[in-house]
């Protein structure tokens, strides 16, 4: 290629041309080498008054052009954005896709594809149906089971969770019983973040609170695989309530149910296939790009039921029985979002994901032998997945805030502070086969 890329002329943006082929080169070639790279760097946020003067506007009448568009996400932009999938990333839950997920990634933005109808969308929708069924077996659950990747965890749960609703709804009316003033949810305080005891859930905590809120509770739900430590609630002592109660069961596995695909781990979520609904996410620790979440039914039509559209135009697809995408969550147009996982796994085979699993396992157990063994050190609780939480005595939350930062300004790693009732601490977050022990223990050294 020669020459900077000239902007294309409003008329021919659209049309295939010396130009914007340039221009597709230009940007395929900036992805290929990213996708590659072995060594991009961690990067960090700066502040909005040094990003403005650095990156200033690239908005105009005229556009800057493509050359120039691309240099400013490249030197400004990208690097005020932190590798979420650099090894030494830590923090939250981080992303480790796989170069096959990654590189399918930009299939599916070229090829157009609409995710929320078999009509418009049938071969991309059989095969993410078909890493939902896949993943609805390991599950234990029936083979009639299925549902819809959407955006992300908080969308899956709240999807679950109205179907949930409307169930329940369904119910109180057929019964011809009082409608309940409030709806309510049975769930850990641990669901997403936040102290408890040990922060395990368990049948008999949830038996009191049914029995104190009775028939206003149209759900519970459990954690498999809590976002702060990784921990997985009963599943079986809670599943066993469900029948009793006839209550929605809905199991929140955004992180830690990936787990369950690992020999090493699978024993811990036990009861996960009496569940009504469940959801996982690809972008965490099944290696695919931001951003999926698969939402999991164990009877489909109750989904649908809940969240099918209805308007004039759409009558054409809501009028059959195709499986359309759209019907089972809280979206109507979507991207095909499962296809990076379908084509990593259909490339890699489940072995491959079992293994890479099993990995960031032993890991956690590996630094947290580590981090027993060290003076000074010491581990909140034992590591059940893949997230590690420790103290260094005597260290405040500013000690730990000052270490973090210096660890990010150092490019060194990303982890954050957190705390746990009440008391700082930090916390690796291992999901990366990447991640190695001895860029643990370099961390670890940093904190003497
Ligand atoms: C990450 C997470 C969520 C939220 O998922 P998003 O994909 O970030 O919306 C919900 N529940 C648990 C247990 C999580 O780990």
């Amino acid at each position: 290629m020669s020459g900077p890329v000239a902007p294309p002329s409003r008329a021919s943006m659209h049309e295939v041309s010396v130009p914007t082929t340039d221009l597709v080169e230009l940007v395929l070639r900036y992805a290929r080498d990213r996708i590659l790279s072995d060594d991009t760097p961690l990067d960090k946020p700066i502040p909005p008054v040094d990003l403005a003067r650095l990156a200033g506007r690239s908005i105009d009448e005229h556009g800057i052009g493509a050359d120039r568009a691309l240099a400013r996400f490249e030197h400004v932009l990208a690097p005020a954005c932190i590798t979420t999938d650099h090894p030494q990333y830590l923090s939250f839950i981080p992303t480790a896709p796989t170069k096959a997920a990654v590189a399918f990634d930009l299939v599916v933005s070229a090829s157009a594809l609409y995710g929320g109808s078999w009509l418009e969308g049938a071969g991309a929708v059989y095969a993410e149906n078909e890493v939902l069924s896949w993943l609805a077996a390991e599950f234990g659950l029936p083979s009639g089971a299925g549902g819809v990747f959407v955006q992300g965890g908080t969308l899956g749960n709240l999807s679950a969770l109205v179907a949930a609703r409307e169930h329940a709804r369904g119910a109180v009316a057929r019964d011809g019983a009082e409608m309940p003033q409030r709806w309510k949810v049975v769930c850990s305080a641990e669901a997403h973040s936040a102290p408890g005891e040990d922060g395990v859930l368990r049948g008999a905590a949830v038996r009191s609170a049914l029995d104190e809120h009775g028939a206003s509770v149209f759900a519970v739900v459990a954690t498999a695989g809590s976002t702060n430590f990784g921990i997985v609630d009963d599943l079986a002592s809670i599943a066993a309530l469900t029948d009793e109660f006839d209550v929605w069961f809905h199991v929140d596995g955004a992180y830690g149910l990936a787990g369950m695909l690992s020999p090493a781990a699978r024993h811990r979520f036990s009861g996960v296939e009496r569940a009504d609904s469940v959801i996982v996410d690809p972008h965490k620790w099944l290696f695919a790009p931001f951003d999926a979440c698969a939402l999991i039914y164990r009877d489909p039509e109750s989904g649908r039921r809940a969240h099918t559209q209805h308007a004039e135009y759409l009558d054409t697809l809501t009028e059959t029985s195709e499986w359309s995408p759209s019907d089972y969550a809280a979206h109507l147009t979507r991207r095909a979002r499962g296809l990076p996982l379908w084509f990593s796994l259909a490339t890699h085979g489940a072995a491959a994901y079992r293994e890479a699993i099993g990995a960031s396992i032993r890991l956690a157990q590996d630094i947290a032998r580590e981090i027993e063994r060290r003076d000074g050190f010491s581990l909140v609780r034992e590591p059940q997945l893949s997230v590690v939480v420790f103290e260094r005595e005597g260290w405040t939350k500013a000690d730990y805030a000052r270490w973090s930062a210096r660890l990010l300004d150092e490019q060194h790693a990303f982890v954050t502070p957190s705390s746990h009732a009440g008391r700082p601490n930090t916390r690796f977050a291992i999901v990366n086969p990447k991640t190695s022990l001895e860029q643990l223990t370099a961390i670890l050294d940093t904190m003497a």
